[in-house]
């Protein structure tokens, strides 16, 4: 059926790069079908219906600010459905306890205004000599830095193990399942590995920027999933062809054209998007260019497993109003993270319960049931509730997060380099993990077909 039509490009999968990849193709009167294996578009994007609410078992955030990403949801008019969480407070445990995140701290980076510097000092974060060392960081340069650095090194260098071990580790490696020894600087926080690599100081010059750049946490009344269906709508509306339930199988390209096979079809195109994970993309190449396959194998992916709990009231200990907490590698949990989604987003809301989801160490050998357990003990352990959920859900992520590994942008520059005539990759894996960047990742991806195939 589909292979009679002849389509100016197909896009492979429906996560949020291929949606966006798709929507600003058809806008420029561009014919596109958009193929997804699962039955749902959203990729990642899984938002769940749990009792009488709604959490997620992905991402709960989309941060706005990306120019990009955010003209589309405009146009789309997502823009003005977004909702903001109902308290940004979070903690980390630190120093066996919960303590106050600092807002300032949220790039990493102690500021030096003299309010940050109160809250910073203030909030038990660090022993006095991990401050003291903290706020020694301008004496510390790492000028003339050629090659890629891992996050913990940069840091380690700046501002000493300590911050490095009970903030950074929690803050940049945490929910995401991943160890911040082989994170790449260069590429997962470009904007500090830059100034480290002019020889200038983090504090200071972060302090000079503060307040200059406004990103936002968002979502709507139906979770992050709202956002999916409001641009599949937006995407039929013009014109996009999308299918799901169909699973790309392999793409050959004969005589100019792309042939994609699938269980039932071969669709021709002129151009293709591949905006589906890497180790996915890889096999889809293998056939075509073993080089190009090997490559894109080579971005690892870390994995994690989410656990949304539901608890009565009574058994949750805290009266604050707090959207979550992050927990070191080192501390001795399982728990990486929780975000206490019925305090932090208006959606979640619960009468006389709280729902609570946990980031836990993903043990490929472990049941369900095993998670769910193990939550609830070191939950009651921090202090944050007692007794077992009289509810939970729980999903195993085998590959949550494409890990941007020391020397990721070499990679991707080689990666740019092999990709065949007509082929484009999109998502997550090349340049920002985000849902935001994801998007930004599809909408690049067509504006270089628009580019080369004007209309
Ligand atoms: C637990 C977790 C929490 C996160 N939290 C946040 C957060 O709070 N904020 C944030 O900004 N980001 C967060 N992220 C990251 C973010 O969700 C993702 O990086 C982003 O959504 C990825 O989008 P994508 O389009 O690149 O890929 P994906 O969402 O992975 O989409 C790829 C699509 O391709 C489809 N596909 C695969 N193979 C085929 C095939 N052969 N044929 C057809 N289709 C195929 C898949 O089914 C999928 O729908 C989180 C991720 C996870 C896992």
């Amino acid at each position: 059926m589909l292979g009679n039509q002849k389509y100016d490009a197909v896009v492979i999968g429906g996560g949020i790069s291929g949606l966006s990849a798709s929507i600003k193709l058809a806008e420029a009167g561009r014919k596109i079908l958009l193929l997804e294996s699962q039955n749902e578009l959203g990729g990642k994007i899984r938002t769940l219906s749990l009792t009488e609410t709604l959490t997620e078992e992905g991402p709960d955030e989309l941060i706005t600010g990306y120019k990009k990403f955010d003209e589309l949801l405009t146009r789309a008019n997502v823009f003005d459905s977004l909702i903001y969480p109902e308290t940004s407070r979070f903690y980390i445990y630190s120093r066996n306890r919960l303590r106050r995140f600092p807002e300032s701290l949220i790039t990493g980076i102690p500021s030096f205004n003299l309010n940050d510097i109160y809250n910073f000092v203030t909030s038990g974060l660090l022993s006095p000599k991990g401050y003291a060392r903290a706020m020694l960081e301008p004496f510390f340069k790492i000028n003339g830095l050629s090659d890629d650095l891992s996050i913990r090194a940069l840091f380690e260098k700046k501002f000493g193990s300590e911050f490095t071990k009970n903030v950074i580790d929690p803050l940049f490696g945490g929910i995401m399942g991943a160890d911040i020894s082989i994170i790449s600087s260069r590429s997962y926080v470009p904007y500090i590995y830059q100034v480290a690599k002019d020889g200038k100081s983090l504090s200071i010059y972060f302090s000079r920027k503060r307040g200059t750049r406004h990103f936002k946490i968002t979502s709507t009344l139906n979770g992050l999933r709202g956002i999916v269906e409001m641009l599949r709508k937006y995407a039929e509306k013009n014109g996009v062809k999308i299918i799901t339930g169909m699973a790309v199988k392999s793409v050959e390209y004969m005589n100019g054209n792309w042939n994609i096979n699938t269980e039932t079809d071969r669709i021709k195109c002129s151009r293709l998007i591949m905006a589906v994970p890497s180790y996915v993309a890889s096999k889809l190449v293998r056939d075509i260019d073993k080089n190009l396959s090997f490559l894109l194998s080579s971005i690892k992916y870390s994995g994690i497993t989410t656990a949304n709990l539901v608890y009565k009231e009574a058994s949750v200990r805290l009266h604050e109003k707090f959207s979550g907490f992050l927990v070191p590698s080192n501390s001795g949990f399982k728990l990486r993270g929780c975000t206490l989604m019925s305090r932090k987003w208006s959606y979640a809301r619960m009468k006389d319960h709280e729902l609570i989801r946990c980031f836990i160490n993903r043990d490929p050998l472990k049941p369900e049931e095993y998670y769910t357990q193990s939550a609830a003990e070191e939950l009651a352990q921090i202090g944050i509730t007692e007794g077992y959920p009289e509810k939970s859900s729980v999903k195993v992520w085998d590959s949550a997060l494409p890990v941007y590994a020391i020397g990721h942008s070499e990679l991707i520059k080689k990666i740019n380099e092999t990709v065949p005539p007509n082929m484009y990759l999109a998502g997550a894996p090349y340049n920002g993990v985000g849902v935001a960047s994801s998007g930004v990742s599809g909408i690049e991806a067509a504006e270089k077909i628009m580019s080369e195939t004007e209309k």
